[in-house]
């Protein structure tokens, strides 16, 4: 089963991503991970991506679909994949298609996760990560005990600068304006299941097993012990 992880900033997608993995046989694919494996091993594609960003240019699909499927293909992802972060574009997404039918593979779904926005802004507005050990918290949804004190180590809470209402709002719009159209063209496939992002990360992880008719792994560990 392949299937494909949308959402806006703010919706949870990596975290879900994640834990899906965990609870799945699904591996998590992230575009963004691969990147910087293949720029960091220096591999041919990392190489010619890297020509691409060293001028301030986009990455041609090409070169990203190369990584992908380089990924895809791989031993462990035999089960299926969770892709995150890709395809962002109408182009990427009839790429992913065409390679993914040549080798007769299929694309199963596609969850959308989705959040009203204000609950977005407020999940980037609000983060803060501490200094020292990393670990983050939300000043609305998870906030620390003492203002902008880390519960763990005592270090300082820090805001990423291009967290801040106005870039929110400007990465939440340029974020709807290109994945609307790939969103739709999903839904007109009969692809798209939309989940909903509120709430805790294990009540929307288990949404979206329920959605998908996935076996988490832990529900098949316990049929296998059921006399
Ligand atoms: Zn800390």
């Amino acid at each position: 089963m392949n299937v494909i992880l949308v959402g806006p900033p703010g919706a949870g997608k990596g975290t879900q991503a994640a834990v899906l993995e965990e609870k799945t046989k699904l591996k998590h694919v992230a575009s963004g991970d691969l990147f910087r494996q293949h720029m960091l091993n220096e591999t041919p594609l990392g190489l010619q991506a890297r020509s691409f960003v060293s001028r301030g240019e986009l990455v041609p699909d090409d070169i990203v679909i190369g990584m992908i499927l380089d990924r895809v293909f791989q031993p462990d992802c035999s089960r299926g994949v969770i892709f995150d972060g890709f395809p962002r574009t109408q182009e990427q997404a009839q790429a992913l298609a065409h390679a993914l039918q040549l080798h007769h593979k299929t694309l199963d779904a596609v969850v959308f996760l989705s959040a009203p926005r204000d609950t977005l802004l407020k999940r980037i507005v609000g983060r803060q990560t501490c200094r020292t050990c990393q670990t983050p918290y939300n000043l609305y949804y998870n906030p620390s005990r003492e203002e902008g004190m880390c519960d763990l180590c005592n270090g300082t809470l820090y805001t990423r600068p291009d967290d801040n209402l106005e870039t929110a709002r400007h990465r939440l719009d340029v974020y709807m304006a290109q994945t609307m159209p790939l969103i739709e063209h999903y839904r007109s496939l009969g692809l798209l299941h939309e989940v909903d992002g509120l709430g805790d990360v294990h009540e929307v992880t288990a949404r979206v097993v329920q959605q998908l008719g996935l076996a988490s792994t832990e529900a098949e560990e316990h049929c296998l012990t059921q006399p």
